[in-house]
C-alpha cells in the first residue's frame, strides 16, 4: 500500500533523530502540555491527521468551521488547536517564530515551530462545530475548558513514545498499519470504531460489514481485513477500562470468532468532541490515513444526548464534495436479538416486531458488574472472561472506570527521558 494518505497527501511523519533532538532542544522555552495536547501531538507526529503537520492557525481554523475545509479546499471537519494562557506567553517572552519545547510530564516530548499566535471566539467554534453552545454537551464542556489564546505552528517529536502493556501490542502508526496491511494482502479494510467491550451485537456488525464490503467481489478476490480502531481518551467514572476494551476484541480474534487472516486490533487517541457528523467525517479521514478504504458508522455515531438526528451521521457523506474522502462508509442501522429467528437481526429484516429485544448496555454492565455470565447469544464466554481478567489486572477489581482507577491506573503511555535514548548511527 502506498503512503498517500487524506487530501492525497505522503503519510505525515515527523520525529527527530535522537542526535539532533539533543542538539536543538537545549536553551528553547518550555511549555508544560495537557493530555489532549500531547495525545494530539502524537497524533499529529505520526500522520493520524494527515495532511496536517501541526496545529491551525486563524485561516485554517476559520475555514474549517465556515466551509469544513481547510484553507487548501482538503475536508476537514474540527480544528485541531493548541491552547495556551496570554499570561504564559507574557511570562515566557514566546512571541512569533519562535521554536519552543513542548513537555509532557517534564519530559521533552516535541517541538513546536510558531508560525501565528491569535485569539479566538470560542462560542463561534462551539456552534460552528458541535451546532450548539448548550453547558450540558460534553463537547461544549471541553471546549469551555481551553486556554484563551492558540498558537499554529508544525509539531516534530523529539522522543519516541513508549506505550505502556497492554496497549503497546496493539498501538500502530499509519505507516506500520499500512506496512502489515500490505504484508497480510488486504486489498480493502473495513474500520470498525469503538470505545466498548464487544458483545454479539457488535461482532454481529462487524461481520455484516464485512460482507457489506465484498459484496461486488467473485470469491478469489476477496482480500478484506476488518480493523478494530478503539478510541482512547480521557476516561469517566463507570466507563469501560480502556485494557477491558482492547483485550476484549483481542479475545474474539484469539477464539477464532474472526480468522486470524482478516481480523486485527488497534487505537487511536484522541479526545471525543461528541459532534456527531463533523466527528464521523474525522474519524473517517483518521482511518483513511490508517489506510482503510470502508468505515462502518452505526446508529448516531460521536453523538450524545439528542443534539443530533441519530443518522446525521450517515447523511452527511452524501452532503461532501465527491472525492472529497478517500474512505466509503458502511451505514448501519439498528439491529437487536430476536427470539424467534434465534439470531442477532437487523432494521428491515425480521418481522417478529413485537418479540424484538434490543441490546441494552445498561444491562449488559450490570450482568457484568454481578460476574454473572451472560447466555452466549449476548456476549462470547471467552470476551466474558477476559474483561473480568483486565478487571483483576489492570481496574483494580472492577472492569469499570472507579476513582481508584482514574487515580491509580498506569499510564497509557510515557515519553523516556532523552538521555536513555539509544543514539543510532
Ligand atoms: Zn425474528
Amino acid at each position: 500500500m502506498k503512503n498517500i494518505g487524506h487530501g492525497g497527501k505522503e503519510i505525515v511523519e515527523r520525529i527527530l533523530p535522537p542526535i539532533e533532538s539533543k542538539k536543538r532542544i537545549r536553551e528553547l522555552k518550555r511549555i508544560a502540555v495537557t493530555d489532549r495536547v500531547a495525545r494530539e501531538c502524537i497524533d499529529l507526529a505520526y500522520g493520524f491527521f494527515t495532511p496536517l503537520q501541526g496545529f491551525m492557525g486563524k485561516g485554517d481554523v476559520d475555514s474549517v468551521c465556515e466551509k469544513m475545509t481547510i484553507m487548501n479546499g482538503t475536508l476537514w471537519p474540527i480544528p485541531i488547536v493548541f491552547d495556551i494562557t496570554n499570561k504564559e506567553i507574557k511570562e515566557k517572552g514566546i512571541k512569533r517564530t519562535d521554536t519552543i519545547l513542548l513537555t509532557y510530564y517534564g519530559h521533552a516530548l516535541a517541538i513546536l515551530e510558531i508560525e501565528e499566535i491569535f485569539n479566538y471566539h470560542k462560542l463561534n467554534l462551539e456552534q460552528a462545530v458541535l451546532g450548539t453552545t448548550d453547558l450540558e454537551h460534553p463537547g461544549v464542556k471541553m471546549y469551555n475548558t481551553l486556554k484563551d489564546t492558540f498558537i499554529s505552528g508544525k509539531v516534530t517529536l523529539v522522543n519516541e513514545i513508549k506505550f505502556n502493556p497492554p496497549f503497546d501490542k496493539f498501538w500502530y502508526t499509519p505507516k506500520q498499519l499500512r506496512k502489515i496491511s500490505t504484508e497480510k494482502g488486504w486489498e480493502r479494510i473495513v474500520a470498525h470504531q469503538t470505545r466498548n467491550v464487544p458483545h454479539t451485537g457488535h461482532e454481529w456488525l462487524m461481520k455484516g460489514a464485512w460482507f457489506s464490503a465484498n459484496g461486488d467481489l467473485p470469491v478469489e478476490k476477496i482480500k478484506t481485513g476488518i480493523l478494530v480502531s478503539c478510541i482512547i481518551g480521557p476516561k469517566r467514572l463507570g466507563d469501560y477500562i480502556d485494557e477491558a476494551i482492547l483485550l476484549g476484541h483481542q479475545k474474539l480474534h484469539d477464539a477464532k470468532y474472526f480468522r486470524d487472516d482478516i481480523h486485527m486490533v488497534s487505537f487511536v487517541l484522541w479526545d471525543m468532541r461528541y459532534a456527531g457528523p463533523k466527528e464521523a467525517l474525522l474519524h473517517a479521514i483518521i482511518r483513511s490515513n490508517l489506510g482503510c478504504t470502508h468505515h462502518m458508522f452505526g446508529r448516531d455515531h460521536a453523538g450524545v444526548g439528542s443534539y443530533y438526528d441519530p443518522y446525521d451521521a450517515h447523511r452527511i457523506f452524501d452532503q461532501i464534495p465527491k472525492d472529497s474522502l478517500n474512505i466509503k462508509p458502511v451505514r448501519i442501522l439498528e439491529w437487536w436479538y430476536c427470539p424467534i429467528c434465534g439470531e442477532v437481526t437487523y432494521s428491515g429484516l425480521c418481522g417478529h416486531d413485537k418479540k424484538r429485544q434490543g441490546f441494552s448496555g445498561t444491562m449488559i454492565r450490570s450482568m457484568i458488574q454481578d460476574k454473572v455470565k451472560p447466555t452466549k447469544l449476548i456476549m462470547r464466554p471467552e470476551v466474558f472472561d477476559m474483561v473480568l481478567e483486565s478487571a483483576d489486572k489492570y481496574g483494580f477489581g472492577s472492569p469499570f472506570c472507579t476513582e481508584e482507577y482514574l487515580n491509580k491506573r498506569q499510564a497509557v503511555f510515557e515519553i523516556p527521558k532523552l538521555q536513555n535514548r539509544k543514539i543510532i548511527a
